[in-house]
């Protein structure tokens, strides 16, 4: 499960789900049958492509009410209202994006009181600050090494990694052409190090699955001389892991913009030593003849996720729990009604540490399992995204919308309903 990177209390259940009914293949290659509520041209009324307010319904897609977590496969998070304002003015005008890049960046730094010699820029979603940041690692600010790689023939070339922190995103890391060098204890850490080592990898959310510990990690790294990446995508809130892990002494930690900070989709920050940073940037666009030039990251986006970023640092993290956890409580209250059903509240530590709600069903009192009733609740019109996996139902308010508890109450409770015995 963890080889994916996903959430192991719950993703598999929405994804498998997603993966049946709305991302199967015949619905990728099938044409979507446009809203017949549309008028034709020349009908004198809606015309053009989103004038109707419901961009989703033009192209005969069913939009999705995401009681689960940000997820990419499902659109990630909301903007916010105020990052979306920026990015409108941030279209009119044409700028050096490299100067843009610089200038947000230390804009970002500033808001996050980095330490001395830090800097930050803007990524392609934490994915491209992992490929990105190890391809500065290995070619260093050298032309030739940047117009070569994923060929490190002359650079370094291993990046190693705790087993347990293996996931699908280092796929990002072998993209650059490093090769993953995989260990489990201190001693293998140890004889692993060699001429040929770039970097040391940590997963910030499987710190309790590998024998290695962040700081111990970390001071492994340093003894060595090398370089340590931290991925922390999915791990604010709290908003302090923004600056604790630069404090700590990691080289490179990166931050998905589209999650909990709700910038574009399509951002990351990548945090770091200076010169690092500066790397990286090196190896992506805007940059020709870079490994990293498909990771485009737009002027607006650059600037919507600042916006974010301030947004958010600004909100009173209690304020918005409180929030969650009161749409939680309404879903609870409506289903908890129902005999053999119980909950439970676990935060998960690390990623996605926010409110969450676990609906356990008694097995002799349904005849459904969680995982048949979370697709039961995706197939249905707007579609409700919970977790399902074998001993409970899994979901979070992180991307509810206002109002959206009492659907997902609603669909819930005739859905356990149809199946109490
Ligand atoms: C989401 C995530 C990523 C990728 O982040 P993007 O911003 O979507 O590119 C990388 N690592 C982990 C652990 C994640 O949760």
């Amino acid at each position: 499960m963890s080889r994916f990177g996903l959430n192991r209390r719950g993703f598999l259940g929405g994804l498998v789900t997603l993966a049946g009914s709305v991302l199967g293949k015949q619905r990728l290659f099938a044409a979507a049958r446009p809203s017949t509520s549309k008028q034709g041209p020349g009908s004198g009324k809606i015309t053009g492509f989103g004038e109707s307010g419901d961009v989703y319904a033009e192209l005969g897609l069913t939009t999705i009410i995401n009681a689960h977590l940000t997820e990419t496969v499902i659109g990630g998070s909301l903007m916010r209202p105020e990052a979306m304002a920026v990015m409108e003015r941030a279209a009119k005008h044409f700028v050096v994006m490299m100067d843009l890049e610089a200038a947000v960046g230390r804009r970002i730094s500033e808001m996050l009181k980095l330490p001395q010699g830090y800097g930050v820029i803007v990524t392609s979603g934490a994915a491209s600050a992992i490929q990105n940041g190890y391809a500065g690692i290995l070619t260093g600010n050298n032309a030739t090494f940047i117009t070569q790689i994923p060929d490190l023939t002359g650079m370094k070339s291993e990046v190693i990694i705790q087993r347990a922190h293996r996931s699908g995103w280092d796929h990002q890391i072998r993209t650059t052409g490093a090769k993953i060098i995989e260990v489990e204890t201190v001693e293998d850490v140890r004889r692993a190090i060699n001429e040929r080592t770039a970097g040391m990898h940590f997963q910030n959310l499987s710190d309790p699955d590998g024998q290695i510990k962040r700081a111990d990690w970390l001071k492994l790294a340093h003894e060595a001389n090398l370089p340590a990446f931290l991925d922390a995508a999915a791990d604010v809130p709290p908003k302090s892991r923004l600056w604790e892990y630069a404090n700590m002494g990691f080289d490179l930690i990166t931050f998905s913009g589209g999650k909990a900070i709700r910038g574009p989709q399509t951002t990351g920050l990548l945090i770091g030593r200076q010169e690092m940073v500066h790397n990286a940037l090196l190896n992506m666009s805007p940059n020709e003849d870079t490994i990293g030039r498909p990771n485009k990251v737009g002027k607006e986006e650059m600037l919507g996720l600042l916006k974010a970023l301030e947004v958010y640092l600004a909100e009173d993290q209690e304020v918005v729990d409180q929030a969650q956890s009161k749409q939680l409580e309404t879903i609870a209250a409506k289903v908890s009604k129902i005999p053999g059903v119980t909950f439970t509240r676990n935060v998960s530590p690390i990623k996605n540490h926010f409110p969450s709600l676990q609906v356990h069903l008694d097995p002799a009192r349904f005849s459904a399992k969680p995982r048949d009733i979370a697709a039961q609740l995706a197939a249905r019109k707007p579609s409700i995204i919970v977790g399902g996996e074998e001993s409970a139902i899994e979901m979070t308010a992180i991307d509810l919308q206002p109002g959206e508890e009492n659907v997902v109450a609603d669909a819930l409770a005739s859905a356990l309903t149809a199946h109490s015995v």
